[in-house]
C-alpha cells in the first residue's frame, strides 16, 4: 500500500511515524520548506536553540504528547519549570495560577471570587461525556448564568472576545470547559524547543523508509498515484484544492469558522515581563490578547543571552494587522505595551522584531458543533481528512495532533 499524507504538522508527521512503523510505504507533501506546521521554529545565527514561530508548552496531562517524547528518548530534555500565568487587568498584574490567587483578585467583591472558585472547581471535575452536553449553550450564556456577571465581565468576556471577536458570543460552552479541564499548573518544554520532537520524529520516519517532499504543494492531480491519501491541511485547502464534493458535505464543512494567529515576537536585551510567563489581558480596548515571556520559562542562555517575547492576537483573515510589517505592528502595539511596562527602555532594549501568521489556526466552535464536525471519511474513496477540527471539544494543540494523527493512521492500516 503507497499512502500520501498532506501536511507535516504534527498531525501529519504522527501518522508518518505510525504508518511507516507498519512498513507501509509513505509520502509525505509539505507546502513550506520546514516540517512542523503551527509547531515550527525559526532560529537566529548566535542562539544554541530554535524557538517556536508561536508560543508552545504541554501540560502535565498531555499524555500522548509526553509518552512520544519518552518513546523517542527524549525524556531528559522535558522540564515543567515553575511559571506564573497573570491577568491583566486594570493597570495591574494579577497571578491566576492557585485557588489562593483566585481568593486574592480583588477585582471581584469576596463573594464573586468564591462562586468562581466553585464553578472553576465544578468544570474541573466534570467528566467530558456530561460536559458535551454544554455544547447546547453559548459560553457566554452559561458563564454569566453560573459565574455571576461581574465574574463574567472582569475574568471571563474579555478573554473570549480577545480571541474570537465578533464571534465570542457564538463559542459554545463544551469548548470552554474544555479549556479549564485540561490546564494544569505546570507547564512543560521541551529543551532544543518543539523542534527537538519534530526532528525525532522525522528521523524515525526517513529511517522507516517515510519520503519527505518539502515545498511541495499536493493537489488534487496527485492522488491517482496512491491507495490512499491523508489530508491533514486545513478544511479550508481541502475544500479548495479537492473537486466535485457533494452540495450538503461542502455546505457542512464550509461553516467552520477559522481565526489566523498573529504572533508578534519582540528580541530584546531585557526581559520585557519581570517574573510572569504568561499574562493574559483582560482588557476588552487593547488590540492584543497577551504577553508571553518565554525567558521566564527557559533560561535565556539558549537564545545567546536575549529575551523573547511573544505579543498574540488572533485575528479574522481580512483583518488589517495581518498586512502590516512588523514595524508597523509594533507602533500600533507599542502605547499599550507602555501601559503593561512603562519603565521598559524600548528603544535601549529591543535588537529586532518579527511577526508570524498562522493561517486558519483556531477553528471556532458555536453550539451543537458536534453535528458539523467533519470525520476522517470524507465523499471521495479512500481520501480522509484528519485536521484541528476535529479534536473538540479539546482546543487544538499537539497532544490532540498526535492523538488524531494516530487514530486515522490506525484506521487505515486496519482497512489495508
Ligand atoms: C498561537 C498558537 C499557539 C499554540 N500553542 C500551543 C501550545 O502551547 N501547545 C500545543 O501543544 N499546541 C499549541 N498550538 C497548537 C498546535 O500548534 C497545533 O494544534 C498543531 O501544531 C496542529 O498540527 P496539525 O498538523 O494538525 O496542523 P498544522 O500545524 O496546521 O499542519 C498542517 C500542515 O499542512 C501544510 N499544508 C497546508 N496546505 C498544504 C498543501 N496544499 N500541500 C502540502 N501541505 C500543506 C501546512 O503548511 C502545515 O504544515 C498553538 C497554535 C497556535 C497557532
Amino acid at each position: 500500500m503507497k499512502v500520501a499524507i498532506v501536511g507535516a504538522g504534527f498531525t501529519g508527521l504522527s501518522v508518518a511515524y505510525k504508518l511507516t512503523k507498519e512498513k507501509i510505504t509513505v509520502d509525505i507533501f509539505e507546502k513550506e520548506k520546514s516540517l512542523g506546521g503551527l509547531a515550527s521554529s525559526f532560529s537566529l545565527p548566535n542562539w544554541q536553540n530554535p524557538l517556536e514561530k508561536h508560543y508552545h508548552h504541554w501540560f502535565t496531562n498531555d499524555s500522548h504528547a509526553l509518552d512520544l517524547i519518552k518513546e523517542l528518548g527524549l525524556e531528559q530534555d522535558l522540564i515543567f519549570p515553575k511559571t506564573t500565568t497573570s491577568i491583566y487587568y486594570q493597570g495591574n498584574s494579577y497571578p491566576f495560577n492557585s485557588p489562593l490567587d483566585l481568593l486574592n483578585f480583588h477585582p471581584l467583591k469576596l463573594s464573586s471570587r468564591v462562586r468562581t472558585g466553585v464553578i472553576l472547581l465544578y468544570l474541573k471535575i466534570l467528566p467530558k461525556v456530561w460536559a458535551i452536553e454544554l455544547e447546547k449553550f453559548t459560553a457566554y450564556y452559561w458563564l454569566e448564568k453560573w459565574f455571576g456577571k461581574q465574574s463574567f465581565e472582569i475574568l471571563w468576556q474579555p478573554l473570549l472576545l480577545g480571541k474570537f471577536g465578533a464571534l465570542a458570543s457564538k463559542i459554545n460552552m463544551a469548548w470552554f470547559w474544555a479549556r479549564i479541564k485540561k490546564r494544569t499548573m505546570r507547564l512543560g518544554y521541551l529543551h532544543g524547543g518543539y523542534q527537538k520532537l519534530i526532528d525525532s520524529m522525522a528521523h524515525e520516519i526517513n529511517q522507516n523508509g517515510g519520503k519527505f517532499f518539502l515545498s511541495t504543494s499536493f493537489d488534487s492531480n496527485h492522488v491517482s498515484k496512491y491507495d490512499k491519501v491523508i489530508v491533514t491541511a486545513p478544511t479550508d485547502y481541502f475544500l479548495n484544492t479537492f473537486r466535485n464534493f457533494p452540495v450538503e458535505y461542502k455546505r457542512r464543512l464550509s461553516q467552520i469558522p477559522h481565526l489566523h494567529a498573529l504572533n508578534f515576537v519582540m528580541i530584546t536585551k531585557k526581559k520585557f515581563l519581570d517574573r510572569v510567563y504568561w499574562l493574559n489581558i483582560n482588557e476588552n480596548n487593547f488590540p492584543f490578547i497577551g504577553v508571553i515571556q518565554q525567558t521566564n520559562m527557559i533560561d535565556c542562555s539558549s537564545y545567546g543571552n536575549q529575551h523573547i517575547t511573544w505579543v498574540a492576537n488572533y485575528l479574522p483573515p481580512n483583518h488589517p494587522y495581518l498586512k502590516m510589517t512588523p514595524d508597523m505592528l509594533y507602533k500600533t502595539y507599542l502605547p499599550f505595551l507602555k501601559k503593561i511596562n512603562k519603565d521598559f527602555d524600548f528603544q535601549g532594549s529591543i535588537i529586532n522584531c518579527y511577526t508570524f501568521l498562522g493561517k486558519f489556526a483556531q477553528p471556532v466552535f458555536p453550539v451543537h458543533y458536534s453535528r458539523v464536525k467533519p470525520d476522517f471519511i470524507t465523499p471521495f474513496d479512500n481520501v480522509y481528512l484528519a485536521n484541528m477540527d476535529m479534536v473538540y471539544p479539546w482546543d487544538r494543540g499537539t497532544n490532540y495532533a498526535i492523538e488524531l494523527g494516530y487514530e486515522v493512521a490506525k484506521m487505515v492500516t486496519r482497512e489495508s
